[in-house]
């Protein structure tokens, strides 16, 4: 059992790390558990980031990360990269337990373990990540101007891809399971009224090709099995995100999609002390920049939560 601390973070994509950087500011010593695998998060997987405001060039996903990791270390955050396998948010003094067993405490909490998109679980998919290969339009669209995309999945977020995507591409082609679409209506009139975009119905995606980048697919018809070829540049995943929540199951409120629940505009969960932030909250926006900012205001309820302690 460790000393109590003031603050503990779980996490460390933009969120974690600009809750470290303003908590270590404040002199409250955050502890970061970083994650054993994934330290840095979901942009260690990327490789041109151009949306992230002060880099008028660009940088690379995990640059980005270095410098955040880098700046939050210098005011004094420590970080750790390993995982947290057990908590217990429930009382004053929390605990956070690491793979080796050594229970952490800490009077106020952090949480920031994003969410994780769902793959086709193809082969080439996460080699072409960043290649052709995206789950973000809002990211990576700009890439793909004047090109052949194709966009999988049928709900409302594959609608709003496709549509988004429509403004730069050649042609966008929603490639869906079945012969009608699970988003809203709403949704769907806007791509069937996009002349951009086609749909392959009763589709999935049986193979993605290309060696350093996306040179096409194969489709799969889910009804006769026959297979087909899609000549595309660019493909964009939009099946859907799982929160990185299974850890706070009964001592956290989830939403109905497994989402960490906020009382928004603040980041305060219904634990007294534990505060969300990033993608592990959001559902609309996950933006590296949304997730930084909400890092920060996490940083400033805690710091509140923490002045009123004492
Ligand atoms: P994440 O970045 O997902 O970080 C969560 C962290 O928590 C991870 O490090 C994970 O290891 C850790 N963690 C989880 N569970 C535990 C645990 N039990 N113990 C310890 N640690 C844990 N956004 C943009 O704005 N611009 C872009 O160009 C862009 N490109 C992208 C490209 C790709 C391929 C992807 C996948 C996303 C992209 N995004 C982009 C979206 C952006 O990466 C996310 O919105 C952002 O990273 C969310 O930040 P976060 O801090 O909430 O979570």
């Amino acid at each position: 059992m460790t000393d109590v601390r003031n603050v503990i973070i779980i996490g460390s994509g933009p969120a974690g790390y600009t809750a470290a950087l303003y908590t270590a500011r404040a002199s409250l010593k955050p502890l970061v558990f970083e994650g054993a695998v994934t330290a840095g998060g979901a942009l260690m997987n990327t490789t041109d980031v151009e949306n992230f405001p002060g880099f008028r060039d660009g940088i690379m996903g995990p640059d980005l990360m270095d410098n955040m990791r880098a700046q939050a270390e210098r005011f004094g955050a420590e970080l750790i990269p390993d995982d947290v396998i057990a908590v217990n948010l429930t009382g004053d003094i929390k605990t956070v337990t690491d793979t080796a067993g050594t229970v952490h405490r800490a009077k106020a909490v952090i949480v920031t373990t994003g969410s994780q998109h769902r793959k086709l679980g193809l082969p080439n998919e996460d080699t072409l990540s960043g290649r052709g290969v995206s789950w973000c339009a809002t990211c990576d669209g700009f890439f793909f101007k004047d090109q052949d995309i194709a966009v999988i999945g049928g709900g409302d977020t594959a609608m709003e891809e496709a549509t988004f995507l429509s403004r730069f591409a050649k042609s966008v082609t929603i490639v869906h399971r079945r012969d009608t679409l699970r988003a809203s209506k709403a949704m769907q009139d806007r791509a069937f009224a996009d002349p951009k975009i086609k749909f392959a119905w009763d589709s999935e995606v049986a193979e993605i090709h290309g060696e350093q980048k996306l040179s096409g697919l194969t489709l799969r018809n889910t009804k006769t099995g026959e297979t087909s070829p899609l000549a595309v540049t660019g493909l964009f995943i939009a099946v859907g995100h799982d929160p990185r929540t299974e850890l706070f199951k009964g001592q956290l409120d989830l939403d109905s999609e497994g989402y960490l629940t906020v009382d928004a505009p603040s980041t305060r969960t219904n634990q007294p002390g534990v505060f969300g932030a990033g993608d592990v909250v959001d559902h609309t926006y996950r933006q590296a920049i949304t997730a930084a900012g909400t890092g920060c205001s996490a940083a400033l309820d805690a710091e509140r939560y923490l002045a009123a302690l004492s």
